[in-house]
């Protein structure tokens, strides 16, 4: 497989490459990102997308049961005996007709892509079996991540379920839920907690994993990326292999949005679907690189001539001024987003909107979606929280197909959640209400009543 697969830089006139065991992750000639690029003329792909469905048929084999690897022809770097599942990506599109109208869309043009059903609780399992696998691959022993939260608990499981490699992992300081580190400790990892935020510890891990060797599976790994473009796979099986009109994707580190665009791009060049759908990410107004510089500065992709400098001084600037990232969804927190001109290049292939919304915005959408019967954590609830605005804009019309993909398990974050719906404005204040949230919209609050029968019994007469 090998000589058909290789790492190939970004920058469509730099003509670096690297092997596909390289574990640098960043072009050789000029420090860029990197894709993995297949040779498909040699590789047998289907002529079909419904060849996949045929997979079905074959689950009691754990690399057709897998929603990665069932797709396997669409990432094929590794031979099959280097593949590592924990059957990850068993997750489903889901028509939301309860939320339509509170995002203002005609019924049955709302889907939701639920990645809360992955075995450690978010979408980072469908990258983590592809860059694990990788690192068998080329023999590793360790493997390092900084993360938010997800990315280290996903790591650890995939360490602890095979016994096949030690798990490091770099935390800020106070900057990670509670259900996301409790995985981290419970599977084994080792937890470096480093004065600082996400983006210091993304620094010093890369760093670190030079120094040592370690094997890196940052979303800088472009592996990684090429797990995650079974989430769209998935989506088209849920439309019957019809692409929708849109897709909608919270952005922190950009790995999806890169890895989305990356994955309708290869559809589209092998003649498996006809149209790209469009995308949007969504950032947090207190962490919004992206939206800031493609949609107030006008950054653009221009074919892989973005304008380098004018990013470059836009982070020299909020350096300057001290600038931190400073939203309640932990997951998108981040100001320097490693996949910024993948991304950017995905809303050229897609014809990508950015837009921005508020910690507020964020609760009341990830309430909504709850009483409808998902449970996430709020930097998911991101994406309905931008549908909502892009609605209202115009931008996306009521009768367009939509999918949002839902990132995280509510469980992750129960902090949040129990803050919102919380009696105790003491709680509300030191969670929420310094973050800007000032009316929890859809509180379901606990009903306090004396240990009385007759009082309990007139509180449920009263309220259900
Ligand atoms: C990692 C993560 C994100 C951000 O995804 P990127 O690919 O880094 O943009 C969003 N939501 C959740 C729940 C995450 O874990
Ligand atoms: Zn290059």
């Amino acid at each position: 497989m090998g000589e058909y697969v290789y790492q190939r830089c970004i920058q469509p006139e730099c003509g670096g490459s690297l092997s596909v065991d390289d574990t640098r992750f960043v072009c050789p000639r000029c420090g860029a990102l990197m894709d993995v690029a297949y040779d498909w003329s040699r590789l047998p792909v289907p002529n079909s997308l419904r060849f996949f469905e045929s997979r079905w048929a074959e689950r009691a084999d754990p690399l057709a049961w897998s929603g990665v690897w069932r797709f396997r022809e669409l990432l094929p770097f590794a031979e099959r005996r280097w593949v590592m599942t924990i059957g990850e990506g068993q997750t489903i599109l889901q028509r939301a007709d309860g939320l339509c109208s509170y995002v203002h869309m005609n019924p049955g043009r709302l889907y939701l892509q639920y990645e809360g059903l992955n075995p450690s609780g978010s979408f980072k399992d469908n990258g983590m079996t592809a860059a694990f696998t990788h690192a068998r691959l080329v023999g590793a022993q360790r493997a390092a991540c900084a993360s938010t939260g997800n990315t280290s608990a996903s790591l650890a499981i995939y360490c602890s379920a095979t016994g096949l490699m030690r798990a490091i992992i770099f935390i800020g300081s106070g900057k990670i839920a509670y259900g996301k580190l409790a995985q981290a400790l419970d599977h084994g990892a080792l937890t470096i907690q480093i004065t600082g935020d996400f983006d210091d510890a993304m620094q010093r891990v890369q760093q670190v994993s030079r120094q040592l060797g370690i094997y890196l599976v940052n979303s800088i790994n472009p592996f990684r990326l090429e797990g995650q473009k079974t989430i769209m796979y998935r989506v088209l099986e849920g439309l019957s292999w019809e692409v929708p009109d849109w897709v909608v994707v919270p952005g922190g580190n950009l790995g999806n949005a890169s890895a989305f665009g990356k994955a309708f791009f290869e559809l589209h060049q092998l003649g498996l679907i006809r149209r790209l759908p469009r995308l949007a990410v969504i950032n947090a107004a207190g962490a919004n690189t992206l939206y800031q510089l493609y949609e107030q500065h006008g950054v653009r992709w221009h074919g892989g001539r973005w304008p380098k400098e004018h990013v470059e001084r836009f982070f020299e600037e909020m350096q300057a001024n001290h600038r931190r990232a400073s939203t309640i969804a932990s997951a998108i927190e981040i100001n320097h987003p490693v996949n910024l001109p993948k991304a950017l290049r995905a809303l050229e292939w897609c014809q990508g909107v950015v837009r921005e919304v508020t910690d507020q915005e964020i609760l009341d959408a990830k309430a909504q979606v709850g009483a409808h019967g998902l449970g996430c954590e709020p930097a998911s609830a991101a994406s309905v929280a931008g549908l909502k605005r892009l609605r209202l804009e115009g931008v996306i019309g009521a009768d367009e197909r939509v999918v949002c993909v839902l990132t995280g398990h509510q469980l992750k974050d129960p902090n949040a959640t129990v803050a919102y719906h919380s009696t105790d404005p003491q709680l509300f204040e030191e969670v929420l209400g310094k973050r800007g949230v000032r009316r929890p919209t859809f509180a379901n609050r606990a009903v306090q009543v004396p240990n009385d029968l007759n009082e309990i019994i007139k509180a449920i007469e009263l309220y259900a």
